[in-house]
């Protein structure tokens, strides 16, 4: 791997967003930085080469932005895991409880299957209730979770208690 990138001047704290209470992670200027971005897909990326991925699966929206270059680093292909009414084609959901009520993800069901090595990247992972119903999606399928990447882990939530056991890297933990 090439220069390490100090990520964390990249992450931007927004406090009280979208909800009083809540610290957003605005990883945007991550994004906009070349070498932070291409670090951090990189140090995703490396830890899960040579395992055979065939599948990078990411969830809406900034699991796209982070999953898809992951997956063409690694030569796998991309599955974006999307918020209800999204997908064109049949598909498979699993729904998971926030804080407040319920939410649900939906997986195109012939995206991922039996034979599928999958690793799920996003960009956050809070309660770890997204990761844990990608996971739920990917594995009804047949596929295997080989691992779960995330930029940053809001390690106070216990997110990673939720990943069954799953391998996970994240490459900033906040305690
Ligand atoms: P959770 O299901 O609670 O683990 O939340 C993870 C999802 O919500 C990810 O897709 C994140 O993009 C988003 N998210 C949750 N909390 C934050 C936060 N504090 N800052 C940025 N994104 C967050």
């Amino acid at each position: 791997m090439s220069a390490s990138v100090h990520l964390e001047p990249h992450i931007r704290d927004v406090p009280d967003w979208p909800e009083p209470g809540v610290v957003f992670k605005d990883i945007t200027p991550l994004l906009a930085d070349p070498a932070g971005f291409a670090y951090a897909v990189r140090s995703l990326a490396e830890p899960f080469a040579g395992r055979g991925i065939t599948k990078v699966v990411g969830m809406e929206a900034r699991g796209f932005l982070i999953g898809a270059p992951v997956a063409l680093h690694l030569g796998a292909g991309f599955v974006p895991v999307r918020k209800p009414g999204k997908l064109p084609r049949a598909t498979d959901s699993e729904e998971y409880a926030l804080e407040y009520g319920t939410d649900r993800l939906e997986i195109h069901a012939d995206a991922v299957g039996a034979g599928d090595l999958v690793l799920v990247i996003d960009d956050v992972i809070a309660t770890g209730g997204t990761a844990a119903a990608t996971v739920a999606l990917v594995e009804r399928s047949g596929a295997t979770v080989v691992g779960l990447g995330f930029v940053i882990e809001l390690a106070f939530l216990g997110g990673a208690d939720k990943l069954a056991g799953h391998e996970h890297v994240s490459l900033l933990t906040y305690r």
